[in-house]
């Protein structure tokens, strides 16, 4: 019904919209993604958020990262190439001379002046398909004149937590909706509310998630998310498709994988684990 507002992402839909890869494919074929982001006692989410990229099907990885994130990342995830920031402990400037199909920006990052900086002079640069998750948001709070630069279908992932940051406080859930929908028309953006029944908001229309659990409220669960998104988007989904369908898929790999190991004990690498499954 075009009429609606609100519609229900169902498993058929999801199905139909999968792309499936051609036999006479190369890694060209399924994009090159960038994942920035990281900073010293932070690069594990870097490390979930470039599996699930992986694992979600892109054809090249790239990851840009603090000095300190070298080793650890050509150590745990050797099918992604490393590029380092001149920062040690956190990024300072996000430089690319190569064309990225998709860039994930702030899973890890922190908040430090200089990040802040690199995420604004990257924004007035780059007008790639493009994810804001975790810090970067939080940098965009703070910034509010940085919202203007991000390019049109921008996805951005917030938590509770930053929603609030970026929208404001809301007393209700329906002042909350209008607020979120007022923001995604005014920046012309994909807004990800994230948490149970995740609803995404694009172009005064909401799209429910059915999938998910609350095994899913841990740690780093969202940075595997920003990966798979990310992932998709770089395999040329549009924005809203790689949307709709990475959250779907994040979150029914965390129902399967809940199913196996219980709620409790799921965790983000319990996530990664069954991405493969929800594929199937
Ligand atoms: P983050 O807080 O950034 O790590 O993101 C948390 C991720 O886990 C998001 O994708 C949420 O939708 C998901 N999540 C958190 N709590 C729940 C819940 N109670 N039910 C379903 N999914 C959840
Ligand atoms: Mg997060």
């Amino acid at each position: 019904n075009e009429e609606a507002d609100y519609f229900l992402t169902e498993q058929e839909e999801v199905r139909s919209c999968l792309k499936f890869r051609d036999r006479f494919s190369h890694k060209g074929t399924y994009g090159h993604a960038l994942i920035a982001g990281g900073s010293f006692g932070k690069i594990g989410a870097v490390i979930l958020s470039a599996r699930a990229a992986l694992l979600t099907g892109c054809g090249l990885l790239t990851l840009h990262v603090p000095g300190c994130g070298y080793v650890p990342l050509q150590t745990a995830v050797p099918e992604a190439m490393v590029q380092t920031d001149k920062g040690e402990k956190y990024v300072t400037g996000i430089e690319i001379d190569w064309k990225a199909d998709a860039i994930g920006i702030g899973i890890g990052l922190g908040r430090e002046n200089a990040t802040a900086s690199a995420l604004g002079a990257f924004l007035k640069k780059h007008k790639t398909p493009l994810v804001l998750d975790a810090d970067s948001l939080n940098i965009l709070s703070e910034n509010t004149e940085m919202l203007s630069l991000m390019p049109e279908g921008t996805i951005l992932t917030p938590h509770p937590g930053e929603l609030a940051r970026l929208i404001g406080a809301w007393n209700d859930d329906f002042e909350k909706l209008e607020k979120a929908k007022a923001f995604a028309d005014q920046y012309g953006c994909v807004l990800v509310i994230k948490g149970a029944y995740t609803l995404i908001i694009h172009k005064g229309k909401g799209y429910i998630n059915p999938t998910g659990n609350p095994g899913m409220a841990t740690a780093g669960s969202g940075d595997v998310l920003a990966g798979i998104i990310t992932s998709l988007l770089a395999q040329k989904y549009d924005p809203l498709a790689a949307t709709r369908l990475g959250v779907y898929l994040h979150g029914l790999a965390g129902d399967i994988g809940a199913h196996k190991l219980g709620e409790e004990s799921l965790t983000a690498s319990g996530i990664l684990e069954h991405i493969s499954a929800a594929f199937a």
